[in-house]
């Protein structure tokens, strides 16, 4: 499932292609995403020029003058550039963008499991962030209000597991099952301890780790930005080497102790024992 760097990755791949470029047609093949395309969706964007292209959590925002499209990849929704023209449509290639201009391109929407949406805001219904699908979402990981202060307070009254907590995406958003548990190995903080129990300063750990992680995984994922031009097929999870994430029973790359594997809310958590503890040195 894309996650919050592959997102940033696909911003930042297809930026150059969009931003400042007029919308020459949009091909809809199928509708039946999560939510209905909207009907009109071609008629509201032919001729017109995409300002910017910006990512809110999972979301990526087509910012026009008359408003922003919504866009999320679901479970397995990816863009693609094709420069000039596209080659023939496949079977889940729902949707194309076709950009006029200096560089005319095609923007291909592929999503086998159709869990992906596309919607419409229009400027005349105020800020897209504040869209009902948006404006729950906590701070960016690399917003500066996500800081130790930030985790200590919005933990205090939590008394699920931190890693539940890091999953729900109140208290920061793109941290999805992988990056939590890398997040948590880094910052030394055993996957099952009630988040109200955080320490001060075990919460500027957390904080400090998810910043990393996720900054990792998006340089990694620059290294494939070419892919997202011309070609097809999916990408993996961009951290190419996991400290804990489908490692159980191999060593810790630290200590050696063999890695867990336990499930919490259904989802697979992985951790080691001795490097990850309940009570923080501090
Ligand atoms: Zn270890």
């Amino acid at each position: 499932m894309p996650e919050l760097p592959e997102v940033e990755v696909t911003r930042r791949a297809l930026a150059p292609f969009v931003e400042g470029e007029r919308v020459q047609a949009v091909v809809v093949r199928e509708r039946r995403l999560r939510w209905p395309v909207p009907a009109r969706l071609a008629a509201q964007l032919k001729g017109q020029r995409i300002e910017r292209l910006e990512r809110r959590g999972k979301y990526l925002l087509w910012r026009f003058a008359h408003g922003t499209l919504i866009s999320h990849l679901g479970m397995s929704g990816s863009w693609r550039v094709h420069p000039g023209a596209a080659p023939p449509a496949g079977a889940h290639d729902h949707v194309d963008i076709v950009i006029a201009g200096r560089k005319p391109s095609v923007l291909r929407l592929t999503d086998p499991r159709r869990f992906g949406a596309l919607l419409w805001h229009p400027a005349r219904s105020g800020d897209a962030r504040r869209h009902p699908l948006l404006s729950h979402l906590g701070p960016e990981p690399f917003d500066p209000r996500f800081d130790a202060e930030h985790v200590f307070r919005h933990t205090r009254q939590r008394r699920a597991a931190i890693k539940q907590v890091l999953l729900a995406g109140d208290l920061v958003v793109g941290v999805g099952n992988i990056y939590a548990s890398e997040s948590l190995f880094r910052a030394g903080i055993d996957p099952r301890l009630a988040a109200h129990r955080l320490t001060r300063a075990r919460c500027e750990r957390l904080a400090a780790a998810v910043r990393a992680v996720l900054t990792e995984a998006i340089e990694v994922g620059g290294s494939t930005l070419r892919d997202f031009v011309g070609a097809d097929g999916a990408e993996g999870c961009f951290m190419l080497e996991a400290f804990v994430y489908d490692r159980a029973g191999q060593p810790c790359r630290i200590c050696r102790t063999p890695i867990r594997r336990i499930v919490q809310g259904s989802r697979a958590t992985y951790f080691c024992l001795r490097c990850q503890t309940r009570a923080g040195r501090s």
